[in-house]
């Protein structure tokens, strides 16, 4: 551990509360430029003052002696909060926030590697003449899919590695974020505030898929459209679904959204890229599902099973149950105070709760 605080952390701490230099200085009772020179790092904080932080922000001292590699936010999440202009108050938060679970990953990986089938690889479009398509085929062929529908998206990248996490953005503008940092797996960031759909998720999960796979190198300005024709492949492989598509109704589009496990509007937009269907026929389709209010909910009956990770929950219990880690032991491992490791990473039901 540091010997002295890293103001960096200090800043994490308190963005990740959704607090301003002034909110904090004001909980702890002193002038906002403490604070500020604290987080510069011009004035090493006294053990009275280290003791008031931790207090104010609910973090265990040892948070604020981390030496962890604070990172920016990728160049997907510079693209989605250009789409959907974010404020800043809940970008930092974000921001904070995923740092903060990397951290834990890190360290939960150092007890607890996982042991995956599959890897990921980074691959340049420009290598495939600006197939997208050829690519989300052959991570398809990477990771020995079968033909036909991706079975369980979330089950396929926790097999190559990839770790999928469920936390609270803040918002309701972002369904999913996904980051790629030398230290630590991919990680792909579910938002928990949204009461999302199955077949949303699952595409949601491809599109940070094609991020991650397509985007390493920042990717150019049209990232965010290369990552939903990666998805659609990925989900949807053109040569596979093509024969479908043809005089689509909506029976048509509601069995063959079980099947493929994504939602009809994604079928006709797949259908009209494949051009199977005409623009008027896409129109058509378009005006049916509003007038069905399909457009902002499909019908529930319809609804694909929403996909649950398991490698995170496989790492917090292999310290639990094979190296004997109590939620106290977990929570200093992770920074965190008991509670807050409980809420994070206990879900009502693991053994750790009676513990
Ligand atoms: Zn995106």
């Amino acid at each position: 551990m540091r010997e002295e605080i890293n103001a960096e952390m200090v800043i994490l701490a308190r963005e990740s509360r959704g607090m301003t230099q002034a909110a904090l200085a004001r909980a702890m009772n002193v002038q906002q430029g403490t604070v500020s020179k604290i987080e510069a790092g011009l004035q090493n904080p006294s053990e009275e003052m280290i003791e008031k932080l931790a207090r104010t922000l609910r973090y265990p001292r040892a948070f604020f002696y981390q030496d962890d590699r604070v990172h920016g936010f990728g160049s997907s999440v510079f693209y989605h909060r250009k789409r959907q202009s974010l404020p800043q108050s809940v970008l930092r938060k974000l921001h904070a926030d995923m740092n903060i679970r990397r951290f834990h990953i890190e360290r939960l990986l150092r007890s607890a590697a996982i042991e995956a089938s599959f890897s990921f690889h980074a691959y340049d479009v420009a290598d495939f003449g600006g197939s997208v398509e050829d690519v989300a085929q052959l991570v398809r062929a990477d990771w020995k899919l079968p033909p036909g529908p991706v079975r369980n998206v979330t089950e396929a990248i926790e097999s190559a590695g990839g770790v999928v996490v469920r936390c609270d953005f803040g918002t309701r503008k972002i369904d999913a974020i996904s980051e790629w940092v030398s230290t630590c797996p991919p990680i792909f960031f579910i938002n928990a505030n949204t009461a999302i759909t199955g077949d949303r998720l699952r595409f949601n999960l491809a599109h940070e898929l094609g991020h991650i796979i397509l985007h390493q190198g920042g990717g150019g300005p049209n990232i965010e459209e290369e990552a939903d024709r990666f998805a659609s492949e990925f989900l949807m492989p053109g040569a596979e679904i093509k024969t479908s598509l043809h005089r689509l109704n909506i029976p048509k589009l509601a069995s063959l959204k079980q099947y493929w496990k994504v939602s009809m509007q994604a079928l006709v937009m797949r259908a009209y890229r494949l051009k199977t269907i005409t623009e008027a026929q896409m129109r058509y389709l378009f005006i049916q599902f509003s007038q069905a209010g399909y457009r902002m909910r499909e019908p529930e009956e319809l609804d694909i099973p929403v996909e649950k990770p398991t490698l995170l929950k496989m790492m917090i219990d292999a310290h639990a149950n094979e190296l004997g880690y109590s939620a106290a032991d977990l929570g200093r491992i992770l920074n965190l105070e008991e509670d807050e490791f409980r809420d994070l990473y206990t879900e009502r039901s693991l053994r750790l709760l009676r513990g």
